[in-house]
């Protein structure tokens, strides 16, 4: 795999952002089971120090999320390569385009992943001004993601149905408007729960319709909120 990314001198890094740093980052997540080549390769190559604030930038390539502003958080790299890891394992490997939908840009980290990944990305975000930072991102590494800035609770329909989807906020059920837009044969994941924890939940549409449900792991995610933000 050659992800498709523009690397210039910042992006490549140094000190606490080097390569040797990132390297110990993939270990520790091969460590923690994650197995997919691919998806090492993505993390190891997409400089995650460019998605949080240069103050940020020395914590990078720990296995952590942290703040972005707005009350929002980067996923923890694990949470990353785990969904990453379960959407690659269900989608088509079609020659045709592979069309995903990420729900929660955020700093646009995994959207990047899943670009550099060769996929076909759509992602909405409520929140105006993490999206502009988000596709300021994009454009420097010349990464190709289609963006908007909405309520994701509806999805995108017009440029639906996706072969897979990725919530990256947490919502006390399935939002039945997304598992709508899965394409048959296609893979939905997302943190499911309120208070009382939640869990990453994986959905399988088949190719007639029915769905099929795991429970894969508990994690920790912002809340799926409503309404938009400039
Ligand atoms: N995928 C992100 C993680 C972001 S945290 C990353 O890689 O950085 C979750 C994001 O979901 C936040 O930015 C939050 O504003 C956004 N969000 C929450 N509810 C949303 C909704 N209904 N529609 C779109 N985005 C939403």
């Amino acid at each position: 795999m050659t992800p498709r990314l523009r690397l210039q001198p910042e992006a490549i890094g140094v000190g606490m952002t080097s390569q040797r740093v990132r390297d110990r980052l993939i270990e520790r997540l091969r460590g923690n089971g994650i197995a997919d080549e691919r998806v090492l390769n993505a993390i190891r190559t997409v400089p995650r120090h460019l998605f949080v604030d240069e103050a940020l930038a020395t914590r990078a390539y720990e296995d952590t999320a942290l703040p972005i502003g707005h009350g929002q958080t980067i996923s923890q790299p694990w949470v990353v390569a785990k969904m990453t890891e379960t959407l690659l394992a269900g989608l088509p490997s079609a020659a045709a385009p592979v069309r995903v939908l990420e729900i929660g840009t955020g700093s646009g980290y995994q959207a990047a992943i899943l670009a550099a990944l060769g996929l076909e990305v759509h992602t909405v975000e409520r929140i105006g001004e993490l999206l502009r930072v988000a596709r300021k991102r994009f454009r420097a590494l010349g990464l190709n993601v289609r963006s908007k800035h909405d309520d994701g609770r509806i999805g995108w329909s017009g440029n639906g149905p996706f072969d897979g989807i990725l919530v990256t906020a947490a919502a006390p059920a399935l939002v039945e408007a997304l598992t709508d837009q899965l394409a048959p044969g296609g893979v939905l994941v997302a943190p499911v729960g309120g208070g009382g924890g939640q869990v990453l939940v994986r959905l399988r549409k088949g190719a007639d319709g029915a769905i099929e449900r795991t429970e894969l792991a508990p994690v920790v995610f912002v809340p799926l909120l409503s309404g938009l933000i400039d």
